[in-house]
């Protein structure tokens, strides 16, 4: 059910929407490109993501002053925290200024979630323009195992370099995703928890997870949350830390001695559906309600249509409103085989 009020922030009539599961709508993840210069064996596998790929034309992507008009029409409804991503977010030109129009809009919690390629010469500039926190994503400190996985040979020393400039610019917390996929990069948990422990930097793991269609995804592949933690926790022993709010994706974990925390995002053996109060934004322009979603919302359309903002909030409560999605919690081996949108384009 909807309760509507006045929002000041937006101009528009609007207010907190819940979905058929009494879930409010509190972040969007805005995808910026569904271009990557990376082609993660488990996101955009080459085979599928090659030369002949039909990327988004400039003109089908939604421009900085529609992602902004958007975003402050979701914050009338609630939504609190943005997630910029892609794709790689970095590659989109200019993105500091979209992130400078976005810092300008009151109380969002604005973040963004990279490859860290292109980090090192980016850092300042993001910060300077109101970037307040960021997660790099980085599977390996291995570089041969690091660079199997990104398929490009991208060097871990890069990500690094990244990862250090993000400090040095002030953007804090840091953390860092680790995609743990079995027998690709198990043995990197250990390292990667023991390189990253006490330096101030979250390092989180995650459950490979069957998004899109074309990675193949086998139940095999994933390794539990339970068996990292189980992993890192004979070297180092852990405790865990209860949840900071409803809905944290991440589940957290304390170095018993002091020494920082670990998070596990166990979307595959400990689905957390039922707090999910994400909405993501393709780069076009589609609202998808859930990461497994079959199709998105037109949103676009109605931007460029002359659609007023009370009109677009309106459309964006109907579709949260008649929300059901829990496909985490319903996964088995009849829904893997779905059509599914890949996370290269909806945004992870
Ligand atoms: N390119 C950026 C990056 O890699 O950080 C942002 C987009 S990427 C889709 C966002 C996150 O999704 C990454 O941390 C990546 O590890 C995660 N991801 C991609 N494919 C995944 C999968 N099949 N299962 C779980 N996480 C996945
Ligand atoms: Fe690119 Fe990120 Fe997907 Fe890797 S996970 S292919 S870096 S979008
Ligand atoms: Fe949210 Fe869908 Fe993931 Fe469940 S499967 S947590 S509803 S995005």
């Amino acid at each position: 059910m909807a309760q509507f009020c006045r929002d000041g922030r937006s101009g528009v009539t609007a207010g907190s929407v819940t979905d058929t599961l009494g879930r409010p709508l509190r972040d969007l993840r805005i995808s910026v490109t569904d271009r990557c210069n990376f082609r993660c064996v488990y996101c955009m596998p080459k085979e599928v993501f090659g030369r002949d790929y039909q990327f988004l034309e400039r003109e089908q992507l939604l421009t900085f002053e529609e992602i902004e008009r958007l975003t402050r029409i979701f914050t009338a409804h609630g939504v609190e925290k943005i997630r910029v991503t892609g794709g790689e977010p970095l590659l989109r030109r200019n993105l500091e200024r979209l992130i400078g129009m976005l810092a300008r809009i009151p109380g969002l919690d604005l973040t963004l979630t990279t490859n860290g390629s292109l980090l090192a010469k980016q850092a300042q500039a993001l910060k300077d323009a109101g970037l307040q926190r960021i997660t790099v994503s980085l599977d390996s400190l291995d570089n041969d195992v690091f660079t199997a996985m990104n398929d490009v040979d991208f060097p871990v020393d890069r990500v690094l370099a990244g990862i250090e400039a993000a400090a040095a610019a002030g953007l804090a917390p840091i953390k860092i995703n680790m995609l743990v996929k079995r027998g690709v990069n198990e043995r990197s948990v250990v390292p990667m928890a023991r390189a990253f422990r006490g330096t101030g930097r979250i390092l989180r793991f995650i459950e490979y997870m069957d998004v899109g269609h074309t990675n193949g995804w086998r139940m095999d592949d994933v390794v539990p949350a339970a068996e990292i933690i189980a992993r890192i926790n004979t070297e180092m022993p852990l405790e865990p830390v209860e949840p900071s709010y409803r809905g944290e994706v991440a589940t957290r974990w304390r170095y018993r001695d002091g020494s920082g925390e670990v998070g596990v995002i166990a979307s595959v053996t400990q689905a957390f559906c039922r707090d999910c109060t994400r909405a993501r934004l393709s780069a076009e322009g589609s609202l998808y309600t859930c990461l497994f979603a079959t199709k998105g919302h037109d949103l676009r359309g109605l931007l460029r249509g002359g659609a007023s903002d009370a009109e677009i909030a309106g459309a964006i409560a109907a579709v949260w409103r008649v929300r059901d999605d829990r496909y985490s919690e319903i996964r088995s081996s009849e829904t893997v085989g779905l059509p599914k949108v890949e996370m290269s384009y909806i945004g992870g």
